[in-house]
């Protein structure tokens, strides 16, 4: 039997806080990790399933090593399914590597963020430069083929400069993809309560964005989502299925599931999550507008969304270096998508409208 579905699966521990963040997180504890997995696995039997992609996300889910070959062992998944952890470069050492790769994980996520120094320690990072480049070489002598890294841009103290040599330096490691995001000031977070100083203004961060695109392009990064680039075709398959609306299925405090046509998440509740037999989810939308759904996420990929006559009025209003059309489809330039919040609002308002 064939399934296309996605499991996502909220691991949600760090060693500490980072001050930029607002995942659902909290610190770090040994005696957690049999419980957590003891949970996960109450709720997989719960929901059942099979799946092509599986995806541990977080959080750090590299911290829960230990029990991720017992999680699999509950999983159905299928035999060329994808499978992602995402780690942090100092929690990468043999053992924890080797221990996912006999589970089955192939493919890692590396939370690097920049390769300098200064940028790290801005961003309260717990690792180097050198310890990031040592982990990903760690992964590969481990067997790890698919490596993903994160990347952050418009960061206090980041150049044009360093952030050439980043993403120079990234590409030298062999990864198969980067995840290049701007560093976003959220509220709850140490930097919403009160923001780093050099922060850039609205023009460098754009030209940040742009010169990411530039520079990964060069190296072979080929963009295919707003903040996605993958080399050799190796794009995320599990997060391909949010934005082109399959189904997947979210387990753990935070996680989000799009089941059946209905939205769903879990409150951000660790104790709640621990004791309850099964998760308690609250819909988020069981009367999802599928047209409008297909233009926001569809217009994240590069691929685009297909052109009809309402979207083509639509495009009237909107400048040319914004947006491609190319055989009957509608695609956002690297400069659109930078104002694709107000381009999709644009598109929206003219589908309804009329
Ligand atoms: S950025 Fe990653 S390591 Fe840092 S707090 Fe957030 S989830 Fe944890």
């Amino acid at each position: 039997m064939r399934s296309d579905k996605g499991l996502y699966i909220h691991v949600p521990f760090c060693r500490k806080k980072c001050p930029y963040c607002d995942f659902y997180s909290v610190v770090f504890r040994e005696e957690f990790s049999e419980k957590y997995a003891d949970a996960v696995i109450r709720n997989i039997r719960h929901y059942g399933g099979r799946f092509d992609t599986v995806y541990f996300g977080g959080g750090t889910p590299i911290l829960l090593y230990k029990e991720i070959p017992r999680i699999l062992a509950e999983v159905d998944f299928e035999e060329n399914a994808e499978i992602t952890v995402e780690c942090c470069p100092n929690e990468m050492n043999e053992i924890a590597l080797k221990t996912l790769r006999e589970a089955g994980v192939n493919r890692l996520s590396v939370g690097i963020q920049s390769l300098c120094d200064e940028e790290l320690a801005v961003l309260g990072r717990t690792h180097s430069a050198k310890e990031a480049e040592n982990s990903v070489l760690l992964a590969k002598n481990a067997g790890f083929e698919n490596i993903s890294a994160d990347l952050m841009l418009a960061v206090p103290k980041q150049t044009k400069n360093s952030l050439r040599k980043s993403v120079e330096g990234i590409s030298k490691l062999g990864v198969t993809h980067v995840s290049a995001y701007l560093l976003k000031i959220e509220p709850n977070t140490v930097f919403g309560k009160k923001t780093p100083a050099g922060l850039p203004d609205e023009d460098e961060t754009a030209e940040f964005y742009l010169l990411a695109v530039e520079e990964l392009e060069k190296h072979g990064f080929h963009q295919y989502e707003i903040s996605s680039f993958a080399r050799d075709g190796k794009f995320s398959r599990h997060n391909l299925k949010y934005w082109k609306r399959d189904e997947y299925l979210g387990i753990g405090p935070a996680a989000h599931s799009f089941r059946n046509g209905k939205r769903f998440f879990v409150e951000r509740n660790l104790r709640e999550f621990l004791e309850n037999s099964t998760q308690k989810t609250t819909v988020e939308d069981d009367n999802v507008n599928e047209d409008e759904e297909k233009i926001m996420l569809g217009l994240r990929l590069t691929e685009g969304v297909e052109l009809n006559e309402k979207i083509e009025k639509a495009l009237k209003r909107i400048p040319r270096r914004f947006y491609r059309v190319e055989n009957g489809r509608l695609s956002l330039t690297p400069e659109g998508f930078l104002v694709s919040n107000s381009i999709i609002a644009e598109i929206l308002e003219n589908l309804n409208i009329l």
